[in-house]
């Protein structure tokens, strides 16, 4: 690669996408300052074992730490957000009020909890679950110990913790994605009593036959599930204490997690002249749309993903957060014109029950599945998705080798062939 003509690139948002566009720019030959905003005041972690291993006690906070931060040739600038983007100044401006000249700006801020108007955050035991702190948080609320943490925040045990020690915790959980299918595995094996109030099937989201899977699985854990019912008022003091239901059903827990999914971290982009649609809007190659020296990577970002044909994506899945904070670096550094476009096959994976369920592609858009090995009752099965004819994404839960093969097909442009006939 040439090299660059870019002096200073600043990177907001210290997690997974910022941390792998930073290394990236390294390893492509970026040889100037390089400076990484967080308003977090810790150093990358990793988010899925905030409501796997960590919240479950088998990994401590320092055990989740993102790998490569350390050595990393940059400034850190934590615990201060970017609240304001000048582009035209090409100019940053933080919290405290410091401003920070960039020529190359990576956005990679994420996403947070989309909120419930019902439920009010700032009580103790009305949780959330996106950072490091929202965990030990959860899991001293589950009565389980806290982790240590190097930079924790995390509200004191006694702030939302059941309301007697030896009684199980009653946990509700709000929505049936992964997060809250997760959270409900996890706090199953913590000894609590969980029930889920969610509008859509359990990991609807992933398609039909995981939805069914999963539905089972809760069910046999003893985790209750009332779906397609929403909470319309909340009973609460200085805590939470029920929930009602449109069916009129109450729902007394001591603790409550909010998770129906998320929204990405763009109010400080507000009048930056960025176009703010769902995400930062990007092109092909994951580069902002209308301004000069500004990509977007991960669960930020929304492109035309050419692997689909330019269907426009926003992914919230951590091997987007990789393989587009990778992207969004190279695109950074390429000469005018010569970025590439930035070919993604969406995967996920999540991991409850004791079972791994991985997806690849747009399983949830399929208007056929067909089962191509195992079965749905042994848990253990690998499915592929078609819309149209056409290989749209493939599902497996405990058979990670055979969805290899669907990934590899839909990065070789499966879903832009002819369709193929169904069996
Ligand atoms: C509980 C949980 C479990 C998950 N499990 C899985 C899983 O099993 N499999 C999977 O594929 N994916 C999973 N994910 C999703 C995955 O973790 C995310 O897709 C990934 O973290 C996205 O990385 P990111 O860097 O784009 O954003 P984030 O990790 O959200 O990081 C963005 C960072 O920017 C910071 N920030 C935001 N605004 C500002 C600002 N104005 N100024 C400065 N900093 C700012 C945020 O505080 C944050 O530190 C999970 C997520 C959660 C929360």
């Amino acid at each position: 690669m040439p090299e660059s003509t870019l002096d200073r690139v600043l990177v907001v948002g210290a997690s997974l996408a910022g941390l792998r566009a930073a290394e990236a720019l390294r390893a492509e030959g970026f040889a100037g300052a390089l400076t990484i905003v967080g308003d977090e005041p810790c150093r990358p972690y990793d988010r899925p074992p905030l409501s796997k291993e960590l919240l479950a006690g088998a990994q401590s906070a320092a055990e989740v730490a993102l790998r490569g931060a350390d050595e990393l040739d940059a400034a850190w600038l934590l615990g201060d957000a970017a609240t304001a983007l000048d582009t035209g100044r090409r100019i940053v401006t933080l919290a405290s009020g410091r401003e920070l000249p960039y020529d190359g700006l990576v956005i990679a801020t994420g996403s947070a909890p989309r909120r419930l108007p019902a439920f009010d955050v700032r009580l103790p035991n009305v949780l959330e679950l996106r950072t490091l702190d929202d965990a030990q948080a959860l899991r001293s609320a589950l009565g389980a110990p806290a982790a240590a943490s190097p930079a924790s925040r995390a509200a004191p045990a006694s702030a939302a913790a059941p309301a007697s020690a030896a009684a199980p915790a009653r946990l509700l959980i709000v929505g049936a994605g992964f997060v809250g299918v997760e959270v409900a595995a996890t706090a199953r094996a913590l000894g609590a009593e969980v029930t889920i109030v969610s509008l859509d099937a359990p990991l609807a989201i992933a398609g039909e036959a995981v939805s069914q899977t999963a539905s089972a699985m809760l069910a046999e854990h003893g985790v209750t599930t009332l779906i397609g019912r929403t909470v319309t008022e909340t009973i609460a003091g200085d805590r939470f204490e029920a929930a009602l239901l449109d069916d009129g059903t109450r729902i007394d827990a001591d603790v409550v997690v909010v998770a129906v999914g998320a929204t990405p971290c763009t109010g400080w982009l507000e009048g930056s002249g960025l176009t703010l649609d769902n995400g930062v809007v990007c092109d092909a190659t994951l580069a902002a749309s209308g301004v000069e020296g500004v990509v977007a990577a991960g669960d930020v970002a929304r492109w035309p993903n050419p692997t689909f044909g330019g269907m426009p994506m926003r992914i919230e899945h951590w091997t987007n957060a990789v393989e587009g904070g990778v992207h969004a670096a190279r695109t950074l550094l390429a000469p005018a014109g010569e970025a590439a476009g930035y070919a993604a096959v969406p995967s996920v994976w999540s991991d409850h029950f004791g079972v791994r369920l991985q997806t690849v592609g747009l399983p949830a858009q399929a208007d056929r599945i067909e089962l191509v090995e195992g079965s749905l009752e042994e848990r253990r099965f690998c499915a592929a998705a078609y819309r149209e004819g056409r290989l749209i994404g493939a599902l497996a839960y405990s058979m990670p080798k055979a969805l290899v093969r669907y990934r590899i097909k839909l990065a070789r442009g499966a879903y832009l062939a002819e369709p193929e006939v169904a069996a």
